[in-house]
């Protein structure tokens, strides 16, 4: 918990948490977590793309490798838990090997990942997909908001740009990826546990549409005349809630609206909007993503105005490995906890890592369910079980369980 306080001074901002990819923020993180993995019997570098990666090496003869970890960096104005918690009860559990002067059958490695939040670049994942070898090297030609590219960011943290590909694992054979991370959702605080296990992380659909009707005057366009492009977007704003509110396991969220031309005087001629919907099965959010669209077109033809839609992205669900999660609930329990799964509405590097290996995901409690957010808080009990659990789960994938 001292940790995570530490973690929150690092920051872009004096008075809030920004911790933003390749900033000097994130390397001063990074010192810090280099001190506790070097502490904890660890080896600590830093690859190109700027992740931070751990190494407890296993028992002499061992060639596999368990990673374990999280993201380092923010969104703007952050909590103290989302991503680094992750990390720092990874350093914990093998902190408590190292104290022990325990080897395992296999190596640890530790990754704080440089960039999960997608903050300054507006592409998230960075961290996760230089390890998994899925990053696209056209992407370090983005600039950030003051006109820094993502090669010069890479190349001013130590990094090289031109040799990302060498981040991708090349370390033998893998046992999986095991990721903590705080719940940022309600579940697990109404069930009074303090984790649970990850069933698969939701997948996502994102949608724009354009709603155009035709901008007029305010005051002299009569009611029965108007082809008012905000009144029809905010009707099929209300249809998206009451979809998702009526179908189990789906979130659906409008969560911008670009209002043409914009003017209190002026009958709205053009609306674009975001339709972002979750489920963590695939099918159920492809027959959400169509009826919703459907309605769309319904509600424009009504009014008689133009409706278009472009999908901008679509991700499977990601379900996390049988095999992990089992050891992991059989951890939970020989704690004296009941072991629940529960879909993961968020993101997180665990789908990245879902292409390179076998993932799994434990879930602490966090207040609320807020994250994102200042207020952002954890119990130091919660944690104390969620550390335990992984070192208990590390005993179990030592005895072959
Ligand atoms: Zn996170």
């Amino acid at each position: 918990m001292n940790r995570c306080d530490e973690l929150a001074t690092c920051t872009e901002e004096p008075d809030r948490l920004t911790r933003p990819f390749a900033s000097d923020a994130i390397g001063r993180a990074d010192e810090h977590i280099t001190t506790w993995m070097r502490a904890a019997g660890m080896t600590a570098r830093r690859d190109n793309m700027g992740n931070l990666r751990g190494r407890y090496e296993g028992a002499p003869g061992s060639t596999a490798t368990l990673l374990l970890g999280s993201h380092v960096d923010s969104v703007r104005d952050a909590g103290k838990y989302d991503g680094p918690l992750g990390v720092l009860v990874a350093i914990a559990a093998v902190q408590a090997l190292h104290d022990r002067d325990v080897r395992l059958p296999f190596a640890i490695e530790v990754v704080g990942f440089a960039d999960e939040e997608g903050l300054r670049y507006g592409t998230t994942y960075l961290g996760s997909r230089a390890l998994a070898g899925t990053f696209d090297e056209a992407e370090l030609d983005r600039a950030d908001a003051r006109g820094v590219t993502m090669a010069e960011a890479i190349l001013a943290f130590g990094g090289d740009p031109n040799r990302i590909a060498d981040d991708r694992w090349s370390g033998g054979t893998l046992l999986g990826y095991c990721e903590v991370h705080i719940e940022q959702g309600p579940v697990l605080e109404a069930r009074d546990l303090p984790v649970g296990l990850v069933s698969a992380i939701a997948g996502q659909s994102r949608h724009s549409l354009t709603f155009t009707g035709v901008a007029a005057h305010a005051g002299t366009t009569p009611m029965g005349s108007r082809k008012d492009a905000l009144a029809a977007a905010a009707v099929f704003v209300q249809a998206v809630e009451a979809y998702a509110g009526s179908h189990e396991g789906l979130v659906a969220t409008v969560g911008q609206l670009i209002v043409q031309p914009g003017a209190a005087n002026v009958v709205p001629g053009e609306v674009t909007l975001t339709l972002d919907i979750r489920h963590a099965v695939d099918a159920d959010r492809i027959l959400a993503s169509e009826r919703l669209l459907d309605d769309a077109a319904r509600i424009a033809t009504r009014r008689s105005i133009a409706v278009t839609t472009t999908q901008v992205s679509d991700n499977a669900s990601v379900a996390c490995s049988p095999r992990l999660t089992s050891s992991l609930s059989q951890a939970v329990r020989d704690l004296g906890h009941p072991a629940i799964q529960l879909a993961s509405g968020a993101g997180h590097d665990a789908v990245v890592m879902a292409g390179l290996t076998e993932i799994a995901m434990l879930f602490v409690r966090c207040k609320g369910g807020i994250s994102h957010h200042p207020d952002e808080s954890v119990a130091e009990a919660d944690v104390a079980v969620a550390i335990g659990v992984l070192g208990r789960f590390l005993d179990l994938l030592a005895a072959g369980q």
